[in-house]
C-alpha cells in the first residue's frame, strides 16, 4: 500500500491544522510509524493531478482511495479585504503549530488586537492560538448568536477560559485601514435572527442603522472550507462531484470511476476526524467487496 501526499509530511490536518494543544503531534507520529512498520510506503511531495494522474495509479494499483480533504478557504469578500494584516485561519494555524516549512512570511500577533471572523471550531482554534502567541486581545466576530454558532460548546468554553472575547450578532461588512494600508478596524452591522434556513439555523438579518467599528490590528478569517477543485487538465475531472465540489460516492464509498474510492472531508465537506476515519473503514470494506470475485 502506498500513500501519495502533496505536502512534505503525511498526516493532513491532524498534523498541521489541529493545534498541538488539542492533539499532541506525537500521537499522530505514532500512528504514522505503525503504518510504516506495517509496510505502508509514503511518497511525499507528490500531488495527484499534477505529478501523477489517476490512470497511472489505476494501472499500478487494484484500487485508489481519494482522501484529499477540503482545505480551500472561503474568502473574506468585503471592501478592504486587500489590506495588509488579513490572514486566512489555516496558514496562520499551520505556522504557529507545525514545524513544516511555509512559503509565506511569519505572522506576528504579539501585542496586537486580533479579530477572528467566523464562529466554527477553526475560529476557536485561532482565538486560542492568537492569545497563546502573545496577542493583546482576541475577539470573535460572529453574525449569529451562541445558540446558532456551529462551533462546539466545549471549544467555546475553552476559548472563553483562555480570555477570548465574543461579539455575537455582529456581521463584518468592510475592513477599515490606516494611511499605511494596514488593517485598523472592522466595520460591522448588528444582526437579529429570523426564521431557520435550510440548515435549521436561524437566518441573520441586518438591523438598519446599527453600524459600528471594532478596532483591530490583525484579522484572521475562519469562514470555513470547501474541497480544493481538481487541478486543471487532470484526469481527476472524470470523478463526479456535486454542486459544491464534494466527491460523490456510493454505499461502498466508490466514486463514479470504477475502483476509485473516496472519503473524509473531500466527500463530506469540512467535518471531523472520526467521520474521516469511519469513511476510511467503510471504504476499506467496500474495496474488499468490489475486488473480491463473486462466488
Ligand atoms: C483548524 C482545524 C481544527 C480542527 N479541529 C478538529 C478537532 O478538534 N476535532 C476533529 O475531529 N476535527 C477537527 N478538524 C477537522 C479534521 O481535521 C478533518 O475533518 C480531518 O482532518 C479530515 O481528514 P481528511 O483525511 O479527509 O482530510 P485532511 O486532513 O485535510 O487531509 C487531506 C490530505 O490530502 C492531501 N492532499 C490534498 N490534495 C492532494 C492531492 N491532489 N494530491 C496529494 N495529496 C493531496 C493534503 O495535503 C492533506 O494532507 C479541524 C479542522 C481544522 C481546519
Amino acid at each position: 500500500m502506498t500513500i501519495f501526499e502533496a505536502q512534505s509530511q503525511a498526516g493532513g490536518l491532524l498534523l498541521n491544522g489541529i493545534p498541538a494543544f488539542k492533539l499532541e503531534k506525537s500521537v499522530v507520529e505514532r500512528r504514522l510509524n505503525i503504518l510504516r512498520q506495517r509496510g505502508v510506503e509514503f511518497q511525499l511531495n507528490v500531488t495527484l493531478g499534477v505529478d501523477l494522474e489517476l490512470r497511472e495509479l489505476l494501472d499500478e494499483f487494484d484500487a485508489v482511495f481519494l482522501g484529499i480533504g477540503a482545505q480551500k478557504a472561503k474568502a473574506l469578500d468585503v471592501p478592504g479585504a486587500e489590506l495588509r494584516g488579513i490572514h486566512q485561519a489555516l496558514p496562520f494555524l499551520i505556522q504557529k503549530n507545525s514545524p513544516m516549512a511555509l512559503e509565506f512570511p511569519p505572522v506576528s500577533v504579539t501585542g496586537k488586537r486580533v479579530a477572528v471572523l467566523g464562529g466554527g471550531d477553526t475560529a476557536m482554534d485561532c482565538l486560542r492560538t492568537a492569545l497563546r502567541s502573545g496577542a493583546l486581545e482576541a475577539v470573535c466576530i460572529y453574525r449569529r448568536d451562541l445558540a446558532n454558532m456551529p462551533g462546539s460548546r466545549k471549544e467555546f468554553g475553552n476559548a472563553i477560559e483562555e480570555g477570548a472575547q465574543f461579539l455575537f450578532l455582529t456581521n463584518p461588512v468592510a475592513v477599515e485601514g490606516n494611511a499605511q494600508g494596514e488593517v485598523a478596524g472592522v466595520r460591522c452591522t448588528k444582526m437579529e435572527l429570523g426564521e431557520p434556513d435550510s440548515s435549521g439555523r436561524r437566518k441573520p438579518r441586518v438591523i438598519p442603522g446599527s453600524e459600528l467599528t471594532i478596532k483591530a490590528d490583525l484579522l484572521l478569517v475562519a469562514y470555513g472550507f470547501d474541497p480544493v477543485p481538481f487541478p486543471a487538465g487532470s484526469d481527476l475531472a472524470s470523478v463526479a462531484v456535486n454542486d459544491w465540489g464534494g466527491i460523490v460516492v456510493d454505499a461502498n464509498q466508490m466514486t463514479s470511476v470504477p475502483r476509485v474510492f473516496a472519503g473524509g472531508d473531500s466527500v463530506r465537506g469540512a467535518s471531523l476526524v472520526v467521520h474521516a476515519v469511519r469513511d476510511g473503514r467503510k471504504a476499506a470494506a467496500g474495496i474488499h467487496r468490489v475486488l473480491t470475485p463473486a462466488k
